[in-house]
């Protein structure tokens, strides 16, 4: 499993995290959600190995994550950043061939295949021969998917890979919001998988999570299944607006609405 503990990470004075527990295991779907500057990113990034916390430890399958190497790590997990600056001319298809980096020893036939059925998967087959830079941002986002897909495919004999998605949804539309988490909770299927995404719809999050993690001012606010979730009273303090979540008629589960407007506190009173 993908383990964080007692997790706190400082920049100056400044307290991005703040005992901050987690945990990704095998075949589970993690979300995090949370306003802006809540520490979603950091949080993931100290997951991923990018940022060393300033107190507490990060273990992968077992292994502090600063023991690993970086080209073994970079098989036994993959990070869709929130942002991927990519501005040089790239195909589609060399872009998702750069996930393959870190498996020089596979056979070239092998790779190609990989990349092949990456794109099938993220939807972007159609869009090989293009120019990354021509496309819109939706679709880049579902290239990077294809990328980081491609980069953890092939099971690893050092146990359960996992993907690590920073708001990959961000671009999407409707139908390819659902897409993409649908093929994330598809890949888990096997139990040699798991996933953290950062999202910020809580009925998305709901419809493919089995856990949610809700982080505010780098505090974890609440942790647990989707729907103890969606039971919490702290959901209108944590997305500083008012909320309900109701049965629907016909659904399972129950459902965010938003029922009032946000109030600003810089609103002048008369
Ligand atoms: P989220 O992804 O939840 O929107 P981030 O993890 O990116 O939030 O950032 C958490 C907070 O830390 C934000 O308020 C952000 O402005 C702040 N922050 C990020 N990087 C730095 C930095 N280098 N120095 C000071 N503050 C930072
Ligand atoms: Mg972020």
């Amino acid at each position: 499993m993908l383990k964080a503990e007692k997790i706190g990470f400082r920049i100056a004075q400044h307290r991005l995290l703040e005992d901050v527990g987690c945990v990704v295991g095998p075949g589970e779907f993690v979300v995090v959600l949370g306003p802006n500057g809540a520490g979603k990113s950091t949080l993931l990034r100290v997951l991923s190995g990018d940022l060393t916390p300033t107190t507490g430890a990060v273990s992968l399958n077992g292994r502090r994550l600063r023991n690993w190497s970086p080209p073994v790590l970079a098989r036994q997990r993959a990070v869709l950043p929130q942002q991927s600056a990519l501005s040089f001319p790239f195909l589609v298809e060399d872009v998702v061939r750069m996930g393959r980096s870190p498996h020089r020893a596979v056979a070239r036939e092998r790779q190609e295949t990989i990349v092949q059925e990456a794109m099938r998967r993220a939807d972007v087959w159609h869009l090989a021969g293009r120019l990354y830079p021509s496309l819109s941002g939706g679709e880049r986002q579902r290239v990077q998917l294809a990328r980081v897909l491609a980069q953890i495919w092939d099971p690893t004999d050092l146990g359960p890979r996992y993907l690590l998605l920073d708001e990959p949804t961000s671009a999407l539309d409707i139908a390819h919001q659902h897409q993409l988490l649908a093929i994330a909770r598809e890949m888990l299927s096997g139990g040699e998988l798991g996933v953290l995404a950062i999202l910020h719809d809580l009925n998305l999050a709901s419809a493919y999570a089995d856990r949610i993690l809700l982080l505010k001012n780098g505090r974890l606010v609440a942790a647990g299944p989707v729907a103890e979730i969606m039971n919490c009273a702290d959901l209108a303090a944590v997305f500083g607006i008012p909320v309900q979540t109701i049965a629907h008629p016909q659904l399972a589960g129950r459902h965010l609405v938003i029922t009032g407007h946000h109030v600003s506190d810089a609103r002048p009173s008369s």
